[in-house]
This record gives C-alpha cells, structure tokens and sequence, in this order.
C-alpha cells in the first residue's frame, strides 16, 4: 500500500515525488512514455521561454548555458534530478483506470496493479492536438507535432496559427530552404509569442519572405494543394506540408474514465478545491501542473504550477 501514486513523469510529477520524498511518504511515479515524455517530444532545436531557475524542481538548482535554457538542457536537469534523488520512476507503463476500494485506491496499469491511499494525477495536455476538423486532416502530410526543420528543406510549408509554436516552425523552416506561408485565424501574430522572437517573425512577413494570410482559415488539405478561405475569398494553393500548430489538450477522456468531474462550459476545467488541489469529486485525488487549465492551456506552466507538489503534500501530511 503505497501513500501517493503519481500518474505522470512529466516536471510535475517529478516535483510531487521529491515533495512526498521529503515528508516521508512512499510513492511511485508512473508515465505511459519516456522520462518527461512532453519535454522529448518538444522540437529538438527549442529554448524554453521561462528561465532556469524558474523550471527548478525541489530546490535542486538548474544550471543553463544561457539564461533561457534549451530542451536538450532540460531533459538533463530532469533527468539528473531523478536519478541523484533515485525517485520510483517506472516508464512506458500506461495508467488504464483507478477504482475506490475501501477507503483507498486500486490503480491498473498496462503492466501492474498498484494500491494507494492517494492519488496525484499529472498528466499534463501534450498528448492530444487540436484538430483542424478539415477534409484531408489525416493525410500524413498532416502534421501536428514539429522535431527539426531540415525535413521540410525545399519544400512548400503551411503552417496554421501564430501562436510561439507556429512562429518557430515558420521560421526556423524558412531559414532551412522552405517555401513557408502561414495561416492564422486572427488578425496579427500573437501577442503571446517570445518578445525576442515577435519582432523576427512580423518583419520576414513585411518584408514577403514569410507569406502569411491573416483573419483566414484552411479549409481543404488535398495532396499537393490546400484550400483556404481568405477575406478576399477561398484560394488554392500548391503544398508539399501543413504544420497544424493549432494547439494541444488534456486527455479528457481519460479524465472522466477516472471519474473526474470536467466543467460543463468549453474550458472543461478539471473541479478541485484551489487551495490544496484535491479533486472535487474524488477524495483523496488530487490534481497537479497543467492538466488543472483544460482547455485553457495557455494559463498553466512549469513556472506557475511547480508549487502544486508543496500544496498537495502539505495537504495529504495534514490529513494524516
Ligand atoms: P507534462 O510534462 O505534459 O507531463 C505529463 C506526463 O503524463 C507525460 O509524461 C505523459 O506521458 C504522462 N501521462 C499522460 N497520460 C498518462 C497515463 N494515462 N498514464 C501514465 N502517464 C501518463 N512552461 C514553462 O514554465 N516554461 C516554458 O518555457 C515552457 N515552454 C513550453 C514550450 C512548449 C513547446 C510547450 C508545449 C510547453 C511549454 N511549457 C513551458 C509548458 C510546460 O512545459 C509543459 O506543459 C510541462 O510539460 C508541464 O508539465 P506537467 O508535468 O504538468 O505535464
């Protein structure tokens, strides 16, 4: 009977177990995929926004390079952070359902069944992508996930959104050889994109090495050309890739298989007590990091809610 099982290896996760390790309490941290499986799969060449000593875990200090460090510096932190503190971490092992039995939980995985008298869910929102909803979404071309720009060298990329994701990909996929045009929906780049970053991206599209057509909208993807619908009306043009940077979002049906009660509005924010993060509905679940956003992904970082892991073990050593 373990005290907490953590669902999720991702920053947060690791935070809850250095927190538990700390008041004493015994855990595991599960993850259906790699160490910090979100952070893997990030784009290989990508500089985190926050920096270093705002990613930091338990207090162990992060030590980058430059002042915003890279994925490659994170996964080594992360890593590095489990193995010196040696948290129970099994990997590539897949949360399926968890049942109240007397009081505590019965945890099935794809490999084991675990029990516990807590459970912290972490599971983050990188798993699943907004979709376009598009005739010829499924075509392989079709992209949603962005690794390295040398791929696309050569070839005519349309990448849909403006958000800091799709402003990357355009970029850094022009600066290799790509012919790139962007579709947003909106009527300018985001105002959320990288401070240093914004101006590079306004300034390739003035200038027309980046075409971008703004307050517009895709609306058929077929093998060599895409449609989209414009102010001045619908166009097709040639296209080799679409890069559909259009976002992604928490497992809800994960979440509601575990019996976690959603928000009946769009955002379909998980419910949970503000204060010590358990669930609404669910004694002694409690939710952490930026699974807790929902729909709203852009509200919840590492930076924001690290603090999460402190809040849910002060609660759970309060209880007893
Ligand atoms: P995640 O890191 O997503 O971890 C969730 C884990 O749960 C994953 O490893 C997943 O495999 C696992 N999981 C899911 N379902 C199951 C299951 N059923 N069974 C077992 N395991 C499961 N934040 C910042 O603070 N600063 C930044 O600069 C920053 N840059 C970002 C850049 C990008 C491109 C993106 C996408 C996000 C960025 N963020 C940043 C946000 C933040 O880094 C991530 O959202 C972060 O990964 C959140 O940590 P987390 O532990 O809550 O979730």
């Amino acid at each position: 009977m373990l005290d907490i099982f953590i669902i999720g290896a991702g920053p947060i996760g690791l935070a809850c177990g250095l927190a538990a390790q700390k008041a004493g309490l015994s855990y595991m941290i599960v993850d259906k995929g790699a160490l910090v499986n979100s952070l893997y799969n990030y784009p290989s060449t990508m500089t985190f926004f926050s920096t270093s000593e705002k990613l930091e875990i338990g207090g162990v200090p992060f030590v980058s390079n430059n002042v915003k460090p890279t994925r490659a510096e994170a996964l080594e932190y992360y890593r590095r952070v489990t193995v010196s503190n040696k948290l129970p971490v099994k990997l590539f092992e897949e949360v399926k359902h968890i049942e109240r039995v007397d009081e505590n939980y019965t945890i099935t995985t794809a490999k084991s069944t675990y029990r516990a008298k807590h459970i912290i869910i972490a599971t983050g929102f990188y798993d699943i992508a907004v979709k376009l909803n598009v005739p010829g979404e499924d075509l392989p071309k079709v992209q949603h996930y962005y690794k390295d720009p040398h791929y696309f060298a050569m070839q005519k990329v349309l990448v849909v959104g403006a958000s800091n994701s799709s402003v990357d990909v355009a970029l850094e996929t022009y600066r290799k050889g790509a012919d790139v045009t962007m579709v947003v929906r909106g009527s300018e780049v985001s105002s959320r994109v990288k401070y240093w970053v914004r101006p590079d991206i306004i300034n390739r599209i003035k200038e027309g090495s980046i075409k971008a057509y703004f307050n517009s909208s895709v609306k058929a993807i077929r093998n060599y050309e895409v449609d989209i619908e414009t102010p001045e009306g619908l166009i097709t043009i040639p296209n080799d890739f679409v890069m559909a940077m259009t976002g992604y979002k928490p497992n809800f049906s994960f979440l509601e298989k575990l019996g976690i009660k959603l928000s009946a509005d769009e955002k379909l924010l998980p419910q949970y007590n503000a204060e010590t993060m358990e669930s609404a509905n669910l004694p002694g679940v409690y939710l952490a990091g930026v699974v807790v956003g929902g729909m709203d992904t852009h509200l919840w970082f590492i930076e924001n809610s690290r603090v999460h892991a402190d809040m849910i073990i002060a609660d759970i050593v309060k209880k007893g």
